[in-house]
């Protein structure tokens, strides 16, 4: 709005200045062009003799005509004639000569004998000029309108109209030029009197009040318009960044569902897309924290729970001990066993726990160097031998042919296959079989661990890595760390581990693994 005013202000100046400089040069050339006119007319007025009233009608029609003041003046600058002071708009009547020798061609002379309708028509001595009834006069009137000036003439014969009014009304200085032309009657040699025109009407300060006027409402126009241009165009811009600051404030009080309108591609709606893509990641971290958070909970509840079972069991049997049991030797040596086992069950819990959390922050010491592939089978399947015979599962290791030899740590490597073995051999019932191999592919060691068991329910599937977790259906012993541990020292060696199992046929779980693996650092 201020550039719209300024821009208004410079160009209003600007064109006050030209159309004053445009209106002074008009009025100069039209005071100089009627001077002129009177100086020519005035000259046989003036030579060989002065005629003070003809000098006086000539200065009257002259001022009424051009609408300013003229004085006819002498070589001494006294004046001759003037035709006094302009004053709005006028009548004016031209007196046509009775004498019949003054007619031109039957018709009357027009001689110059003129009366303002407010000023009557006076003599030299400043007696009023009489008229004789029936003159014969014209009566022209004037009007100054706003297209210009307009006259209307009209014969009339009667007693001229007259004015008694015999003081000339004061010179109206509203609106009239203050600038004077005199020129000379004669010529250059021979100067006989002056011409001086005065009086003008202010043509110039007209046109600059018209002009300011003009300027001053398309200032007033541009402003509105650049306001209003303004407050939209505004609106527009300050809207989706409102809307912006409302989505983070609504995220910063905990909202993290609130997303940011984009309501277009330019460089607010871009801010407002990264914004939302902000929003949605923080959402999804906080998402996965609360999951891990709920994980971890569950975790050491999952943890103590596991412990205080054989602790308990340990607690019983020796309270048992103490209170008489141990008196029979067979049920002393009992829960002495009994109490050992659930001793070595804690241990095993314990080392497992500490390995899993040393594997997964990646502090776990990896003893890595390049093995075969049949040695590690054939050693982890051997503890199975007899249990799988007293069972009557058919264990059957394949070692690969020719060997395979690749980077791991041998004993964690071991504890995989023990654990995939132990596993097998629980969920399979007498007369089924477990088949443990390896191949070869690319750079890849693919160990499996197949059995014709049980199988896995669809529903244990995707948890049963997670630390704890036991089958919904699982009567077996374990404490559901055993695949925990799998996936770990899996993931250790920059491997992976899948599983595919039919309820009722078996399952096959692959592992994979680099031939040269690096040990993994988290
Ligand atoms: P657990 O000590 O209970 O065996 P794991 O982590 O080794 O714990 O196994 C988790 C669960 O996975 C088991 O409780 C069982 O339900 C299921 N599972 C693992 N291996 C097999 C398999 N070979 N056949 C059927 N179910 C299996």
């Amino acid at each position: 709005m201020l550039l719209a005013l300024l821009t208004a202000g410079l160009v209003g100046a600007l064109a006050i200045s030209l159309v004053k400089r445009y209106a002074d040069q008009q009025e100069l050339d039209y005071l100089t062009a009627n001077a002129n006119a009177a100086a020519r007319q005035a000259l046989p007025l003036m030579f060989p003799q002065v005629s003070p009233t003809q000098l006086q009608q000539l200065a009257q029609t002259t001022a009424f005509l051009g609408n300013l003041r003229v004085r006819i003046q002498d070589t001494q600058k006294n004046i001759i004639a003037d035709s006094g002071a302009r004053n709005g708009p006028d009548s004016f009547v031209w007196i046509l000569p009775p004498d019949p020798d003054k007619t031109r061609d039957g018709e009357p002379q027009v001689m110059s004998i003129m009366l303002g309708r407010r000023r009557p028509m006076r003599n030299a001595d400043g007696t009023i000029v009489q008229q004789p009834p029936g003159t014969r006069y014209m009566l022209v009137e004037r009007t100054d309108g706003p297209w210009g000036r307009r006259f209307v003439f009209q014969a009339m014969t009667d007693t001229p109209p007259q004015d008694t009014a015999t003081t000339t009304p004061a010179l109206d200085t509203d609106n009239r030029s203050t600038r004077t032309v005199s020129v000379p009657i004669g010529d250059e040699t021979h100067t006989i009197g002056f011409v001086e025109l005065s009086g003008a009407p202010n043509f110039g300060g007209e046109l600059t009040a018209a002009t300011l006027q003009a300027l001053i409402v398309a200032a007033v126009l541009a402003t509105g318009v650049a306001g209003v241009v303004a407050l939209f165009v505004g609106r527009g811009l300050t809207a989706p960044l409102k809307n912006l600051a409302l989505a983070a404030n609504r995220m910063s009080g905990g909202d993290l569902t609130t997303r940011a309108a984009v309501s277009s591609d330019d460089e607010t709606g871009q801010v407002a897309s990264q914004f939302n893509e902000m929003a949605e990641r923080l959402q999804s971290s906080f998402t996965e924290l609360g999951a891990e958070r709920d994980t971890l909970r569950r975790f050491i509840a999952d943890a103590s729970h596991e412990l205080r079972t054989p602790i308990t069991a340990i607690k019983t049997f020796n309270e048992l001990l103490r209170g008489g049991a141990a008196d029979d030797p067979a049920t002393r040596t009992e829960f002495l066993s009994e109490s050992q086992s659930q001793i070595e069950r804690l241990e095993w819990i314990t080392r497992n726990l500490l390995d899993l959390s040393r594997l997964d922050s990646g502090v776990a010491s990896m003893d890595m160097a390049v093995n075969d592939a049949g040695e590690i089978m054939q050693a982890a399947a051997a503890a199975y031998k007899q249990s799988a015979i007293d069972k009557g599962v058919a264990l059957v290791v394949t070692p690969p042919d020719p060997r395979v030899g690749f980077r791991c740590d041998r004993a964690r490597i071991e504890i995989v296959l023990s654990n995939l073995i132990d596993n097998a051999l629980k969920f399979t019932r007498n007369g089924g079989r477990i088949d443990v191999g390896a191949a070869a592919v690319d750079h890849i060691v693919r160990l499996t661990v197949q059995d014709t068991g049980t199988g896995i329910d669809p529903a244990d599937l995707p948890h049963i890595f997670d630390r704890f977790y036991r089958g919904k259906g699982s009567i077996t012993r374990g404490s559901g760390l055993g695949l925990a541990l799998v996936k770990s020292i899996v993931h250790a060696h920059g491997g992976r581990v899948d599983v595919e199992s039919r309820p009722g046929q078996g399952s096959r779980f692959t592992i994979d693994l680099p031939i040269d693996a690096a040990p993994r650092t988290s």
